[in-house]
C-alpha cells in the first residue's frame, strides 16, 4: 500500500464576483478525482491561524508546527543542502549591497537583493573558506536566486537574537542584538560573521568585476529568520514508510529533508511558473515504485495569488490539470492518492489566509460521496467533512491498514 500525495501551493481563493481561479478553470481531471473520492475541507493548522507553507507542510506531514516549528532558518539551511544538526542555529540569508565609509554597520543597505545575483558560489567558498570565528563553527549554503543560508554550530548558542535585515534600502546594516542574556555570545558571533564576511566580500575579485560592469557588489550578508534546530524524529521512524519529496522550493526541499526524506531534484523543477510539471508527475510515478510515501508539490499557483493574477492562476490550475492526468491510471487498490492545498492565497489578499482548503481522497474502500467538482465551493459538501491538517496523516494510516489500534 503506497500514497501519494499532490499538494498545490495557495491553490485556493476567496470568492470574488462569485468565483476562484479554481472554481472557474477547466479542470476535467481533478473533478474526475473529486467524483470517485471522498472529500472535504481542511484546516491545515487551526482555523483562523494563517499557515505559512513550511507551518503548512510540517502539519500536513503530521508533524504539529506549534511544538517541531523553530523557524525559517533552520529549514532553508536544510533545504539549502547543509545537514542541519540538533542545537544549530540557522538564518536565512540575503545577498546585498551596501554603500558608505567605516564598519559594515555604519553603511546604508541600497539593494537588498544585490540586483537579484544568480551566481555567487565564488562568494560563498570565499566566505567558507576564508571567515572564521572564535569559539563557533559556521556553514554558508547556497540557495535560489540572491539567497543563502547560514548555519552556527557550538557551544551556548541561542536563537533570542535579533536581525541585521533592515527589511528596507535606505537603512543601514543592524547590530544583531541579544533579546536575552544567554544570547549575547550568540550576537556578538553574528556581528563578527557580518563584518568579517562584508570585508572578504567588498574587496573580492568577483565583486570588483561585477563594479566594473555596473552592477551592484554583492557585498554584504542580511541575516533573519534565526531559529534554533530542534530533534526532529524522521518520517520513517514516525510511520515506517520512506518517503521521497519531489519540489522545486527551497523551503519545501527543506521540510523534506528535515524528516529525512530523499528529496528528489532536477534543474527543471524551478519551483515556479516555468517548472515542468509533466517531469513532476513522471518522476513521481517513478518514485512510487521505490517509496512507501511520494509527496509531489507545485508551487505557482501560490505565486500567482501573491501576484494578485486571477487569470494566470485559474490557466496555471488549468496546465496542473492536464499534467496529473496520468495519474488517472494509478491502480487505487494498491495507491492511495491524495490531493489538496497547503492553505489559501486569494489573489485579493496577495497573501496566505486561514480559509480552510480542499482536499480529496482516493483510495479502492474509501466511502465516496456525491461531490462532482474539485474546488473550494463543492469539497466542504463532501464526506470528510472538515478536517485538521494534523488528522491527515492519520486518516490516511488508517485507509491503508497502517494504524495502531487505540484500546481493545
Ligand atoms: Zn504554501
Ligand atoms: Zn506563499
Amino acid at each position: 500500500m503506497k500514497i501519494l500525495m499532490v499538494i498545490i501551493d495557495g491553490l485556493s481563493d476567496r470568492s470574488l464576483n462569485g468565483t476562484t481561479p479554481l472554481k472557474s478553470a477547466n479542470t476535467p481531471n481533478m473533478d474526475f478525482i473529486a467524483k470517485i473520492g471522498i472529500n472535504g475541507i481542511m484546516d491545515t493548522i487551526n482555523p483562523g491561524i494563517r499557515p505559512g507553507s513550511d507551518t503548512a507542510h510540517l502539519s500536513i506531514l503530521g508533524y504539529d508546527p506549534f511544538k517541531f516549528y523553530t523557524g525559517r532558518g533552520p529549514i532553508e539551511a536544510c533545504g539549502a543542502g547543509i545537514e542541519v544538526k540538533p542545537g544549530d542555529i540557522a538564518f536565512r540569508v540575503n545577498f546585498g549591497t551596501v554603500k558608505g565609509e567605516g564598519s559594515v554597520f555604519d553603511k546604508i543597505v541600497v539593494d537588498r537583493r544585490a540586483g537579484r545575483i544568480q551566481d555567487k558560489d565564488e562568494l560563498i567558498k570565499a566566505i567558507n573558506s576564508e571567515v572564521s570565528l572564535d569559539g563557533i563553527e559556521f556553514i554558508l549554503g547556497n540557495a535560489s536566486g540572491h539567497r543563502a543560508a547560514l548555519v552556527f554550530r557550538g557551544k551556548d548558542l541561542s536563537d533570542k537574537i535579533t536581525d541585521s535585515d533592515p527589511k528596507r534600502e535606505g537603512e543601514r546594516v543592524k547590530r544583531v542584538r541579544a533579546l536575552d542574556e544567554s544570547a549575547e555570545f550568540t550576537a556578538r558571533m553574528a556581528n563578527e560573521f557580518i563584518e568579517k564576511s562584508h570585508e572578504i566580500l567588498d574587496s573580492h575579485p568577483f565583486n570588483l568585476e561585477r563594479e566594473k560592469a555596473g552592477l551592484p557588489k554583492a557585498n554584504v550578508l542580511l541575516l533573519r529568520g534565526v531559529g534554533k534546530a530542534l530533534h526532529i524524529p524522521s518520517f520513517e521512524e514516525r510511520y515506517g514508510m520512506r518517503l521521497a519529496v519531489i519540489a522545486g522550493t527551497t523551503l519545501i526541499k527543506g521540510v523534506g529533508r528535515l524528516v529525512k526524506a530523499d528529496v528528489i531534484e532536477d534543474d527543471r523543477f524551478t519551483g515556479s511558473k516555468n517548472t515542468d510539471l509533466h517531469l513532476k508527475v513522471k518522476k513521481a510515478l517513478e518514485m512510487l515504485e521505490t517509496h512507501d510515501f511520494v509527496l509531489l508539490h507545485i508551487k505557482a499557483t501560490d505565486e500567482f495569488g501573491h501576484d494578485g493574477d486571477f487569470d494566470g492562476k485559474r490557466k496555471f490550475i488549468e496546465k496542473v490539470d492536464s499534467a496529473i492526468k496520468p495519474f488517472l491510471e494509478l491502480d487505487f487498490s494498491e495507491v492511495c492518492f491524495v490531493m489538496l492545498s497547503d492553505h489559501t492565497t486569494p489573489v485579493t489578499a496577495r497573501d496566505h489566509t486561514a480559509d480552510p482548503v480542499p482536499v480529496v481522497i482516493v483510495f479502492n474502500e474509501v466511502r465516496r460521496d456525491d461531490v462532482k467538482a474539485f474546488n473550494e465551493f463543492e469539497s466542504y459538501k463532501g464526506g470528510l467533512c472538515r478536517i485538521n491538517g494534523r488528522d491527515l496523516m492519520n486518516i490516511l494510516l488508517d485507509l491503508i491498514g497502517k494504524a495502531k489500534k487505540f484500546g481493545a
